[in-house]
């Protein structure tokens, strides 16, 4: 065996040939024989681009500023001011190491999210269907097809039902493909192999058997896998408003720095001090790196939530999330655990009758009568025992839908072996469940594999249905006053807050088996009974509500399931829903949009809709500038999550829902969203605080140096001086905020380039303006009263070094006081500042710096003056904060944005 089996025409082979070739059996490998074959073939993985690191080097020095100071630097080399040149390359070497840093960072972080999501198939070793990761495939294996799934490798179609398959990743085609096992000519060309599934293609209906004939980088996807890669993640709105921000600032920046320029030399400044003070002063204020701080806020927070469970695929949903106004979430799974327990089966005798047991099932054994209701239900369930590591992930032995995996280990608890109603090999699942026809349909063939009891007669096999009972008592045998009373019987269940569906099954004739079963229509029905489960909510899902009640958030419940059992469920978990506050998907698609439109802001709950409902829906809530967060998990919920604002999968949900939702929840659960939503405002408010950050120091040097130009007093700070403080204060301490985790606090606003909102505004302006005046007066002062214009100097370089450097700590919160801050719970902050308090000591008492900088060493009384001086301007920040906050608070607009307010006040 060796790795060039992958390379055959295998389209072009009959069965047998297909088996020889790949020495494999209609019963798959052996475990033996696929363990050997992952020594010889490797893991299934695609090929991996790695973070180039002299790439992301190289792309630090292609920026306008680099230019500038690599210039600057030469001509001071050229004149041999060998100081000033060795501090423009040090600013050279920091802001090069820096970028290099957070892109590199920002890469990593979303490189790793790809490992939490582990991809899982089912295969057929030794005759026996169990599941693996994907990466355990091995040309040869046998694989089961499922709708709904990702093809794990490349391979060939041994047998299928209605399979129509999505290539569009590989091809660009974006409608489904059939597909069929015939043979095809050895010619036929990659699009028309029709009886071939390439990995990464989707399921979008059917199922089958397939033999896996090229892995990992062998696979046709894998042969364009760095092709595919790049340039798929495109700017977000907010990462795009900043770097048009950063430009804007750039160029006003650069105007200033001119004037000062001019003004100098007019002056009669020497040229030479005033081109490299306006260098300077260009290389610290000129936000250069604000785009890339927010990319590493950005994915900071992206890796925050993976480890929160919460797996943002696309950056923009991560900044998105913050902006949340409505949650659309489904039930099963997420507001309940989805471990359903038997509650009732009761047979269509007994339906009629109204004999029903008014006490759930307990573990006593069943009657015979209800056995032969689970059996037909067993028939179509589409579950696979799991390996240890499965148990261990979700409690039970079983994977596969939810509902079915429940009633599987139900079934299961009371000694049903649930593998003996149908051959493991053949494909016989007519129909798999969907939420849009809500039932599923297995063909039997055998009576003997335990269902004996159903009244074969001349019937050559049963189509056996298993859904939400109005489906299948509609198209059932029975009359309508029969059917009115087990529906009545349903609703009964269902105000239990069960989970109610219905058995059925339809015989066949052998011609019937031969032409058309495919094409059975759902009518002519014989109902067997119903089954119900008890679903119950999830612990912690009261908390949740409150929590998004605190939020501002509104959230609305749209379900698959009977009207009934939602109700139920919402007044268990606390909801409280009047009847006029839900709404059926009947009802809801007699209604025209406007209609809809008028009355949607009082719907609590939509009940029995299906996929294409929910896309309505969220189309209508967004016509109301709703920002819509919407979860959903089937084929066909596809649509509504790329509709959504951020369209969530649930991580039990289908491969194809995950693949286009934004974010994907591991654990299925509603208060992973709300921590999503929380960690969205944080990330949101971490920008807005670097922000501010960076920008008010901007307007100290420009004031400093501007205004001692104007009013004709010598420059305080030296250019050397200025690219000193910025080594320290616009690296790490910048970096740092977007590793802040303070309880959120950013407004519930709509839009999200509301980022640069007039709060920031605000506090940059007046902490700018307000301290360096208060530092310019210090020095206007201070010289007048005659005292040594060096040690003034040096005192105004260490008062500005260390004030921008302590601003930090006001600015970990925009809204709150420092005082109910922890001010020192983020590391990295810390070393910031430790690393800025060593460097400015340096600056000030390390003789060799004093000659680099042309400082002075200063006095312990001047130093106190120092921490004087930067208490008065960390008050003056924290006096913002409370003024803006203050007339924030007085002026509501609407409920929504009051509600958020209110809940500022709070924190
Ligand atoms: P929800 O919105 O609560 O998650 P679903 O869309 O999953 O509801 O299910 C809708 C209805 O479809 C259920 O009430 C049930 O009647 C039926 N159903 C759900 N899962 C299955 C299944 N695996 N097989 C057959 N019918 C199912
Ligand atoms: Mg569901």
């Amino acid at each position: 065996m060796n790795k060039e089996i992958q390379n055959q025409s295998f389209w072009s082979y009959d069965e047998q040939t297909i088996f020889e070739q790949l020495e494999t059996t209609k019963k798959g490998l052996t475990e033996d024989e696929s363990t050997a074959r992952q020594k010889i073939f490797g893991p299934n993985l695609l090929p991996e681009e790695k973070n180039v690191y002299w790439k992301i080097l190289l792309r630090q020095f292609t920026s306008p500023l680099i230019f500038i100071l690599l210039f600057a630097g030469l001509v001071t080399f050229i004149l041999k001011e060998f100081g000033d040149t060795i501090i423009i390359a040090l600013t050279i070497v920091v802001n090069a190491g820096l970028g290099f840093y957070q892109e590199n960072k920002a890469e990593t972080a979303i490189r790793h999210l790809k490992s939490y999501l582990e991809q899982r198939t089912r295969v057929i070793r030794n005759g026996q269907e169990i599941e693996i990761s994907v990466e355990e495939i091995v040309p040869g294996d046998v694989i089961k097809i499922i709708s709904g799934t990702r093809i794990a490798a490349d391979s060939r179609i041994l047998s299928c039902v209605n399979l129509t398959i999505d290539e569009s990743m590989l091809t660009g085609e974006s409608l489904p493909i059939e597909k069929n096992k015939e043979i095809l000519p050895t010619t036929t060309s990659l699009t028309n192999r029709t009886n071939c599934l390439y990995a990464g293609s989707l399921v979008t209906q059917g199922n089958g058997l397939a033999v896996v004939t090229a892995i990992g980088s062998q696979t046709e996807l894998g042969k364009i896998a760095f092709l595919l890669d790049k340039g798929t993640e495109t700017s977000t709105p907010l990462q795009k408003s900043i770097s048009y921000l950063a430009w804007i600032l750039t160029v006003v920046i650069l105007i200033i720095v001119i004037l000062i320029f001019v003004i100098g030399l007019w002056r009669g400044e020497p040229t030479l001090n005033m081109f490299l003070t306006t260098v300077a002063i260009a290389v610290g204020a000129i936000p250069e790196g604000l785009p890339i701080t927010l990319t590493v806020v950005l994915s900071v927070g992206v890796e925050r939530l993976a480890k929160k469970k919460a797996i943002v695929r696309k950056l923009v949903a991560a900044e998105t999330l913050g902006s949340t106004t409505l949650i659309l979430t489904d039930k099963t799974g997420t507001l309940t655990k989805a471990k359903m327990s038997l509650a009732h089966i009761i047979s269509l005798k007994n339906l009629l009758t109204n004999s029903i047991p008014k006490e759930r099932l307990s573990s006593k054994p069943l009657t015979k009568e209800e056995k032969e209701i689970i059996s037909l239900a067993l028939v179509n369930c589409d579950v696979t025992p799991t390996n240890g590591k499965e148990k261990q992930r979700n409690g039970t032995f079983f994977s596969g839908k939810p509902l079915e995996v429940s009633l599987a280990s139900e079934a299961h608890k009371r000694g049903f072996d649930i593998f003996s109603f149908k051959e493991p090999l053949s494909a016989a699942i007519v129909s798999p469940f969907n939420s849009q026809n809500k039932y599923s349909a297995y063909l039997i063939t055998n009576p003997s594999l335990g269902l004996d009891f159903l009244p074969w007669g001349d019937s050559a096999a049963f189509l056996v249905y298993f859904g939400a009972p109005e489906v299948l008592i509609e198209n059932s045998f029975l009359a309508e006053e029969e059917k009115k009373i087990i529906t009545q019987r349903v609703e009964e269940f269902a105000k239990q807050g069960e989970r109610v569906l219905a058995v059925a099954y339809k015989p066949l004739k052998k011609d019937q088996l031969k032409n058309d079963w495919l094409n059975q229509k759902l009518n002519n029905l014989n109902l067997a009974g119903l089954i119900s489960f008890y679903d119950p909510p999830r612990p912690d899902v009261k908390k949740t509500l409150h929590q998004i009640e605190k939020l501002g958030i509104k959230i609305v419940i749209a379900t698959g399931d009977h009207p009934g059992t939602a109700i139920a469920l919402a007044k268990e978990i606390g909801l409280k829903v009047k009847e006029s506050q839900m709404i059926e998907g009947n009802s809801l698609r007699s209604l025209g949009d406007n209609e809809l439109m008028n009355i949607i802001d009082s719907i609590k709950i939509f009940a029995r809709v299906t996929p294409e409902d929910k896309l309505r829906i969220t189309t209508i809530y967004q016509k109301k500038k709703e920002v819509i967060a919407m979860t959903g998990d089937g084929i066909n919920d596809a649509p509504a999550i790329k509709k959504a604002d951020i369209g969530i999968s649930l991580g039990s949900g289908t491969d194809v829902a995950k693949g286009t939702a934004d974010m994907i929840l591991l654990d299925d659960n509603l208060s992973t969203i709300v921590r999503a939503i929380e960690e969205g405002r944080k990330i949101i408010s971490n920008i807005q605080k670097t922000l501010v950050y960076l920008l008010s120091d901007t307007l100290d040097e420009i004031f400093l140096i501007g205004g001692s130009i104007i009013i004709g007093l010598p420059l305080p700070i030296t250019a050397a001086q200025i690219l000193w403080v910025n080594f320290f204060s616009d690296s790490l301490p910048a970096v740092a905020f977007a590793f802040e985790n303070q309880p959120i606090e950013s407004p519930n606003h709509k839009h999200q380039h509301l980022l640069f909102d007039k709060r920031v505004k605000f506090l940059v302006l007046i902490i700018g303006l307000l301290t360096s005046s208060a530092l310019f007066g210090f020095y206007i002062i201070l010289m007048n009263l005659g005292h040594p214009p060096a040690i003034v100097k040096t005192f105004i370089f260490a008062s500005f070094g260390l004030y921008t450097l302590f601003l930090v700590f006001p600015l970990k919160s925009l809204s709150r006081p420092i005082f109910k801050l922890k001010p020192f719970d983020n590391y990295l902050m810390i070393l910031g500042v430790i690393l800025g308090l060593i460097m400015m000591g340096i600056a000030i008492y390390l003789p060799l710096a004093n000659d680099l900088l042309k400082t002075t060493p200063l006095p312990l009384n001047w130093l106190g003056l120092v921490g004087l001086l930067c208490l008065f301007n960390l008050a003056i920040a924290e006096l913002s904060k409370t003024l803006i906050q203050k007339l924030k608070t007085k002026k509501p607009t609407s409920p929504l944005i009051n509600l958020s307010q209110r809940n500022w006040g709070k924190i």
